[in-house]
């Protein structure tokens, strides 16, 4: 079994579903008392959304570059990122490290292939949403993408590091979401990306008829298959 290097604390509140799914994905297939092998990093938030709000991308690539080769000396194998914004800067730890980062952008274009999607809206924080390093994922394997208007992209970056982050979970934040989740399929999106690791904590598939494409689980799911060599 592979060794996961898993950066968490981008929130500490997904880092806490990613641990709990690898875990019962790793029991479920291996049985017995079969658990994952993972060495978690987990970096101080205020730090990190410091450098995001103040533009200082490259200043939290060079942090994480760092969380990155400590645990590849401590033995990682592969490095999962806990949080979908932060791959903004996987160019730049990728150049550090000899281990392979397992994309969770990546892992959510081939989830939707493999599911026929081809228009999908995006959900996550307005760096995700707005810039393109993570819709170019979706966008060169022929998938299209829609994204919310400003104010909607403006409210749901808010309840994300207002509320999602704190571990605020708030029944007037799920309608205002579900309302943006059914404009948008309305416009033609067959599917819904959760593209920021906390929305799953606020929006269930159970709430609407819209496939939800959860990118905590596929990225978790992801881990730790590959880390079982599945
Ligand atoms: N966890 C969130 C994400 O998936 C947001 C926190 C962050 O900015 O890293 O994008």
């Amino acid at each position: 079994m592979k060794t996961i290097g898993l950066i968490g604390g981008m929130s500490w509140e997904s880092t806490v579903t990613y641990y709990k799914i690898i875990n019962n994905v790793v029991k479920e297939k291996l049985g017995g008392l079969h658990s994952a092998k993972i060495l978690l990093y987990s970096v101080d938030f205020q730090e990190i959304e410091k450098y995001q709000s103040a533009g200082q991308w490259e200043k939290s690539g060079d942090l994480l570059a760092e969380v990155s080769v400590k645990l590849e000396k401590a033995g990682a194998d592969f490095i999962v990122i806990c949080t979908n914004t932060m791959h903004k800067v996987v160019p730049q730890i990728s150049e550090k490290i000899s281990i392979p980062i397992i994309h969770i952008a990546e892992a959510t274009a081939e989830k939707l292939k493999e599911n026929n999607i081809k228009t999908v809206a995006l959900l996550g924080t307005k760096y995700t949403m707005k810039q393109d390093f993570y819709k170019e994922k979706l966008i060169s394997v022929g998938i299209d993408v829609l994204i919310p208007d400003e104010d909607e992209i403006e409210l749901v970056n808010n309840v994300i590091y207002n509320e999602l982050c704190l571990g605020i979970i708030s029944e007037k934040s799920k309608e205002e979401y579900l309302k943006i989740i059914t404009r948008l399929s309305n416009k033609g999106a067959q599917g819904i990306i959760l593209g920021c690791t906390e929305i799953g904590l606020l929006i269930k598939q159970e709430y609407t008829a819209i496939p939800l494409f959860d990118t905590t689980e596929i990225h978790a799911e992801k881990a730790a298959m590959y880390s079982i060599n599945e």
